[in-house]
Formats: C-alpha cells, structure tokens, sequence
C-alpha cells in the first residue's frame, strides 16, 4: 500500500483530521466507482466524495464537455456575470428539474460549498420574515460556518469553534415522536403561546434523511406535519438536500413524492456532477429581496462546474431511466444490508435509497468493518453520534457488477470482524 507516513502530507498539512485519513495510501487515479492508488491498487469507491460524486469519477460526457470548453479558452471564472454557460445550466435546470415539478422558484447562486447555501438560506429567511429563530432537529448536520454551525445538532463539531451558542435555535426531536409524546403537537402548542419562551421562527431547517447523524429518514408523515407546522406559523420552510439531493435519496429531490414544496432548497455536492465546487439556494420569487451587494461572494460563477451540471441534468434526468436504474440498485442494497443487520445481534437498517447504511451498534465495531473492507479494497465510511452506522454511499452509476462485488466485500468484513 502506498505509504503518506513521513511525507510533505504529515510534515506539512494541517492535523485538521477527517475519517478520509485512515484510508492510509496515496491515490493518483480515478474512473468510474473506481479510485487507484499509487502502488496501482483499485478500491471500489463506497464514499463518493461524501455524495459529491453521485455519478462516479471522471464522467466521460461532462469530461468531454469540459476539455472543449477549455480549450477553447472557455471562461473559468466570471463572478456572477451573465455567460452563455451559465444560461445553459439554467434552462436545463428550469426544463428538467422546476418545470416538471411545478415549482417557480429562481436559482440562487451562493458560492462554492454547501455550507455557503446554507448560510445564504438562514440569512434570507430572517431577512424576509424579520425574525431570528430557527428551528432545527436533533441530529441535524448544515456545515461548518458559524450559522450553519449553530444549526448542526453535534455538540463535537461545535466544540470546534470553541463555543458556537444556541442563541437563535430551538432544536426539536427529529421526526414525530419521542417516547409516546407527539412532538409536532408539542411544537406547535409552543409557537402558538406568547409565552412558551419559543421565539416565532424565521425558519425550520431539515434534512429528509440526516447523512451524517446516522441516516434517520424521515417519513412522509412528518415531512408533511413540519411543513404544515412552518406555513401555519409563518415561518420559511428550508430543506437542506446538500447530501440527500441529486438522486441520493432514489430521486432527484429528498421531498419528492412527499407532497411539500419547500420554500427554501439547499443543493451543492453532486451539483456539479464532476466534484467541482458548486452550490446553490432555490428560493420562491417573492423572497428575491436581496439589494445587489447585499449578499455575494467570489466563487458564485464557477463556469467549469455550469459545464459539467448541464451535461449531468441532460444525461442523467432527461427521463426516468436513471430513476428506475437508482432503484434497481437501492432494492439490492437493501437486501445485502439485511443479511449484514441479521447477523449482527442489535443491528438494524437505516436510511432510504442509495443512502443506506446499517446501525451496527457501536462506533467501534463499525471502524472494525470500515478497516476490514479498506483492506479488502473497498471504501466506505460510517456515519451517527457515536459512528455507529456503517453507511454506503456508492456512486449511483456504479455497474451493478461491480456494486454486487463492492457489498460482497462489505458482507464479507462484517464477518470478520
Ligand atoms: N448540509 C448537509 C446535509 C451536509 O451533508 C453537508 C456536508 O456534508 C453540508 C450541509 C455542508 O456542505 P459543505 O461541506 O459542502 O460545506
């Protein structure tokens, strides 16, 4: 295995560590669902950068896309000003993803990274209703800045910053109920009394299915009662898709077939379909209140990353194809997790989609898979408080092959260990 021990990466790089460092080796290659390392050993790639790359590495239309933009001295860069590439992403995103849905909402541009959507989201929310609070869930992940920090439900990722307060949140359980008590109706009896302590909120921000507090899928039911709860109290209605969105889920929005419409969408990761930085926020018009200058940043023009999100929406959702071909994978990744959950005394599924994992009950024996399975040649991580959830989140295009053979391996390690 190609060693980073006692490289310019331990003598150089910041010690800001990521579960990313225990896959111990350098990798020089990629293709497909498949990452190579520098002594030429392939690992089957369970991670996806995270979600970024839900149509695997180094797609060979939106690579040929992007080497005829550059070499024919395409824009790189342009801030936000107006560029033919820029239109382009945006007609495919208004004709494949809004229409069909119905929704008229205008699209955002926020910076590079999730957690700039996010940000930009909290900050419009407040702007547009006036008021401060947020509501947000037990579990919740929104990113690493400050606001999107405060809304994130781990208090050791807020640790962090040395005290990232709550000041402006009120966290409720996620989903309906905790013991016996329904925490919607609890919810609501709060923000309907003055006097609860409960500012009225700006907005409810929500994950359908929490990526990195341990997979929790939320059901349709409460998904509905949450945004029933946020347009009877006035409040904007944020669904944070960064991880969930772009097929994740088995379709191209978590909230799809749920019977909402979010006033607020938050997308970035497989935005750009190829790994490069690209987010954005799907607000409804009438919150288009923003003066120019009042809210910006450099990276909102991100040319490459138009390129290759417009060839991502022709290719992948065009028709359903992709969607039936999402859910083909899903029920066979359903079935291999059981196997795994019904060997493991306490274990049991999580998640929905391609986002899937198995709550193997302790954080340490799921590093025990995740090393086992490294080992073996496939990467995969976990999720939840603890890490307790082994969690795979495979490239949606991976050959179904090569999926078998990746869950084999995974199956395989749970034994082991
Ligand atoms: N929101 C969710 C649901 C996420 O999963 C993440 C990242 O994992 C973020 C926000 C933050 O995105 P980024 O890391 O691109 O800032």
């Amino acid at each position: 295995m190609a060693r980073t021990h006692n490289s310019v990466f331990d003598r150089r790089e910041s010690d800001v560590r990521s579960y990313c460092r225990s896959f111990d080796t350098t990798f020089t290659k990629a293709k497909g669902s498949t990452l190579t390392d520098a002594d030429g050993r392939e690992y089957t790639d369970f991670l996806s950068g995270c979600s970024s790359l839900n149509y695997g590495h180094n797609d060979p239309d939106m690579k040929a896309a992007l080497i005829e933009h550059i070499t024919g001295d395409g824009i790189a860069h342009a801030l936000d000003m107006y560029t033919d590439e820029k239109a382009a992403f945006l007609e495919a995103f208004e004709r494949l993803v809004l229409k069909p849905r119905g929704m008229d909402h205008k699209v955002m541009m926020v910076g590079p990274t999730g957690t700039n959507a996010v940000e930009a989201a909290l900050k419009l929310a407040r702007k547009t209703t006036g008021r401060k609070n947020v509501i947000a869930f037990t579990n919740g992940f929104h990113g690493m800045t400050l606001g999107a920090l405060a809304a994130t439900a781990n208090a050791g990722k807020r640790k962090g910053s040395g005290d990232v307060s709550l000041n402006d949140i009120t966290r409720m359980p996620y989903e309906r109920s905790l013991g016996d008590m329904d925490t919607l109706a609890i919810l609501d009896a709060m923000l309907s009394n003055p006097s609860s302590g409960v500012d009225a909120p700006a907005a409810f921000l929500v994950e359908l299915i929490q990526g990195e507090g341990g997979l929790n899928a939320a059901s349709p039911e409460w998904v509905r009662g949450i945004a029933e709860l946020a347009r009877k109290h006035g409040a904007k209605l944020i669904v944070d898709d960064i991880q969930a969105g772009i097929g994740r889920s088995g379709s191209f929005f978590s909230f799809d077939e749920m019977g909402i419409e979010p006033d607020m969408i938050t997308l970035a990761k497989s935005l750009s379909g190829f790994g490069l930085p690209f987010a954005i926020a799907l607000i409804r018009p009438e919150d288009d209140v923003w003066k120019p200058a009042e809210h910006n940043g450099t990276f909102r023009g991100n040319t490459h990353a138009f390129v290759t999100a417009r060839v991502a929406l022709e290719k992948f959702w065009a028709d359903d194809s992709f969607k039936s071909e999402i859910a083909e994978k899903a029920k066979v990744l359903t079935e291999s997790l059981q196997r795994i959950a019904d060997r493991i005394p306490g274990a049991y599924l999580k998640g929905r989609g391609m986002m899937q994992g198995v709550d193997v009950t302790s954080g340490e024996l799921a590093e025990k898979i995740c090393a086992e399975a490294f080992r073996n040649g496939l990467i995969i991580e976990t999720s939840g408080g603890d890490d307790e959830v082994v969690k795979v989140l495979a490239p949606l295009t991976t050959p179904m092959e090569q999926f078998k053979a990746g869950l084999a391996t995974l199956e395989a390690a749970t034994e082991t260990c």
